[in-house]
């Protein structure tokens, strides 16, 4: 704590709501100013995705306020609700959430809500999963030799059916695309993406529970990815290019076991 002292950062204040990204999993890469938050926080409401680590760091009332599929969760304005009750009995509240908080995370519309309420707010960035988890896979998100530009989609929206999207014009925009909740839908993404001519034998991977314990890393072809994703686990980014490629050099995690 003392060398984030020196740093001189922001307090949490009275009132306030942090809206900060823990990482895609490993402890070690949330920001300073998260670490901040953690120790100053009153309350703190986190998603199914934060870590136990950083939770059992702060002495904050912690309140479970994550969506996971087929089991009962939050609504979303009972969140916003509530970090807005909390703030405005002079609490120091922390809406904890895994990856970035503004990166398919609802960031934005917990913002919103806390604008509209005239509740201060900070946003603390966080290491997203489809960069950082790409990242301890050893597959660089750029690469000039293989990606100039690169795609973040949703699998699917808040209807839970596959993201309504111009599949050719993705396709074709960029050479690299990182999919965050596509599991489900690989067989359909891929099959979008080759009627639009993308190939078959591109590189692909899976890369699941990125950064924690039991990091899977699969590595296959786009024809391949569908039949992948039926056995990978749950907590998985997709990412299709030549990128993926440079992770027969470049996985440090499998080569140095860390
Ligand atoms: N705000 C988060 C994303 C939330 S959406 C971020 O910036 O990372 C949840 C999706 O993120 C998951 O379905 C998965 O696609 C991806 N994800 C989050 N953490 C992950 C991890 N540790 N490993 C792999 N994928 C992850």
């Amino acid at each position: 704590m003392d060398m984030l002292e020196r740093l001189n950062l922001p307090a949490l204040e009275k009132g306030w709501v942090w809206l900060v990204g823990a990482g895609p999993g490993d402890p070690g890469l949330i920001t300073a100013l998260g670490l901040k938050a953690l120790a100053e926080a009153d309350y703190i409401l986190y998603d199914a995705l934060a870590h136990e680590a950083l939770l059992g760091l702060s002495t904050a009332e912690k309140i479970y306020a994550g969506k996971r599929a087929g089991v009962k969760s939050c609504k979303q304005d009972e969140i916003s609700d509530l970090l807005v009750k909390l703030a405005k009995a002079g609490n120091r509240v922390l809406r904890l959430k895994g990856g970035d908080p503004f990166v398919f995370g609802r960031g934005g519309e917990e913002a919103q809500a806390l604008a509209q309420a005239g509740v201060p707010f900070r946003i603390v960035p966080g290491i997203t999963a489809g960069i950082g988890g790409l990242a301890y896979a050893g597959i660089p998100v750029t690469h000039r030799d293989t990606n100039h530009a690169v795609t973040f989609i949703t699998g699917h929206g808040v209807d839970g059916k596959l993201t309504k999207l111009d599949w050719g014009a993705v396709s074709r925009g960029a050479p690299t695309l990182v999919l965050y909740m596509a599991r489900k839908f690989a067989g359909e993404i891929t099959e979008a993406l080759l009627k639009a001519g993308r190939d078959p034998h591109e590189p692909a991977a899976i890369v699941a529970n990125a950064t924690r314990a039991g990091q899977d890393v699969i590595v296959t072809t786009l024809a391949g990815l569908p039949a992948a994703a039926e056995n990978a686990p749950a907590l998985a980014v997709l990412v299709i290019g030549q990128n993926v490629a440079l992770a027969g050099e470049l996985s440090w995690l499998a080569k140095t076991g860390v």
